[in-house]
């Protein structure tokens, strides 16, 4: 049997169908893994060993019958805990939901259970997934495999953690301004988030509506494109996605459309490279541009001149819409809050215990920012002309794009930074995402590939880099990516 660090979806199949092992033996190492690693890691808030198991054995059942096993089936896997699945806890990491249990399926969750994932648990976050470093968890702490005394990146710090350190072979992430992608760079892994609206969000616990996506976090670019795969589409319970048709990436290039991927142009967008950008990022992120060049790729130099409003405009776009999203939470609906029960004398004081204890302070922070933006006399001094920004900001991509096909830029600012250092200055943590939020901004495709493959030297650091894409071209990146991963 493989060492449970080498597998991915592709070989984690492949074996499968083999019948190198089975798929309650692989669940079984797993949580065997878990029940050790994650003492230190922190990357679980539920385990689900009984349905995991369950679920194991179906597969096993199938390859027995020689029935068609889709290439998920099987597959440990972990998910958010912002996205809802029926019979189990969902807590977004809050106080709010402590004792929330979902009643539904969230669709994304829904496609994966068709395919025959297995669900090893739900994973930490920053509450309702607000933060950079997962420390937001009203819970508990995420560390990052690589260097235990530093953060895993956020919101979904569980997830990508899980992941890095083979507790699963891939998991669902959320990225509102970077949740996905950022987490991934500063662990290591790939990072993907699709094009607004090309992956349902029903059953996702919402942030920013207009901001919100559904990615993978995976080992490899090729295993990402398989989990877009399933989880892509139009669902009627979800507004806003749209029927396309997941583009023509393929797996394991062939010579042909080799060509073909290599005649995409890639451009440089000079104001990713900010003062603040650590050296070892720049550092990395200029190899990946040596490697491209070297696969023959045209690379050019182009420019997104509002990018040094994105972050405000975000702070503006996003508190607003999470002070409207998170107004149904009140301890009444939903789950009670167990800190505040005691005497009460009335709704009023009802809801202002409830929310004053269930939410913590950076989701408070943010509740009163939004409401004050969104307020009569400041609505249009603020919300208004944030939209207006973002609406420059998307102008800026559609610009680029026409000179270029995909764009590469670093993913973070820095590489993973200490536990403690950043979460009582809210300014510099809104800073790790100063690099990703354009991208949700626009609503556009974008993937994180670390520069470098496992294993890393010791005390090295990952780096990762983002490709990001027309709307709807995620063949574009996700074919890239591909060929930037087979070069080592
Ligand atoms: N870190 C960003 C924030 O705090 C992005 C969060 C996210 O993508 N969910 O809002």
């Amino acid at each position: 049997m493989k060492n449970l660090a080498d597998f991915t979806i592709k070989s984690f199949h492949d074996g499968l169908l083999n019948r190198e092992f089975s798929a309650l033996e692989i669940t079984q190492e797993f949580f065997k893994h878990i029940s050790v690693r994650d003492k230190e890691v922190g990357a679980y808030l539920t385990l689900l060993e009984r349905d995991a198991t369950i679920q194991a054995e179906r597969v096993d059942i199938m390859v027995a019958r020689d029935e068609a096993v889709p290439p998920l089936a099987g597959v440990p896997f972990a998910i958010k805990d912002n996205m809802l699945i029926e019979g189990v806890r969902t807590t977004a990491a809050s106080k709010m939901l402590e004792s929330y249990i979902a009643s539904y399926d969230a669709t994304v969750v829904k496609k994966l259970k068709k395919e025959g994932v297995v669900i090893l648990g739900k994973t930490n976050l920053d509450e309702f997934a607000m933060g950079s470093s997962t420390e937001n968890s009203a819970y508990q702490l995420t560390h990052n495999p690589h260097d235990l005394g530093r953060v895993p990146g956020g919101s979904s710090g569980g997830s990508v953690a899980a992941v890095a350190s083979h507790m699963a072979v891939a998991a669902l992430g959320s990225d509102t301004g970077g949740s996905i992608r950022q987490p991934a760079s500063l662990c290591g892994v790939v990072g993907f988030k699709p094009t607004y609206g090309a992956v349902s969000r029903f059953g996702l616990i919402a942030l920013a509506s207009s901001l919100d996506q559904i990615g993978p976090i995976t080992k490899t670019v090729e295993d990402a494109a398989l989990v877009f795969k399933v989880i892509a589409g139009k669902d009627p319970y979800d507004s806003t996605s749209v029927d396309r048709p997941v583009g023509a990436f393929e797996m394991g290039l062939s010579k042909n459309n080799l060509e073909e991927v290599r005649k995409l142009t890639i451009g440089i967008p000079k104001e990713y490279f900010i003062a603040g950008l650590d050296n070892l990022v720049a550092r990395g992120v200029e190899e990946a541009i040596k490697k491209l060049k070297n696969l023959k790729f045209e690379i050019k130099e182009v420019s997104l001149p509002h990018t040094k409003y994105a972050l405000s405009c975000y702070y503006i776009i996003l508190p607003a819409e999470v002070s409207t999203n998170l107004a149904r939470f009140d301890g009444v609906r939903y789950a009670s809050v167990a800190a505040a029960e005691g005497h009460i004398k009335n709704l009023r004081e009802t809801y202002f215990k409830n929310r004053g204890l269930g939410f913590g302070v950076e989701t408070r922070r943010r509740i009163l920012l939004g409401t004050f933006v969104l307020s009569a006399g400041y609505y249009d001094a603020y919300y208004a002309k944030a939209q207006k920004v973002r609406r420059l900001i998307k102008n800026d991509f559609d610009e680029a794009f026409k000179e270029v096909d995909v764009i590469l830029a670093p993913t973070s600012p820095t590489p993973a930074f200490k536990l403690g250092d950043k979460v009582l200055d809210p300014l510099s943590m809104y800073l790790s995402d100063i690099l990703t939020i354009p991208v949700n901004l626009a609503g556009l495709p974008a993937i994180s590939i670390p520069v470098k493959k496992y294993p890393l030297q010791d005390k090295e650091l990952p780096i990762g880099f983002q490709l990001i894409g027309k709307h709807f071209h995620e063949s574009d990146i996700l074919n890239i990516g591909q060929l930037y991963e087979g070069l080592e």
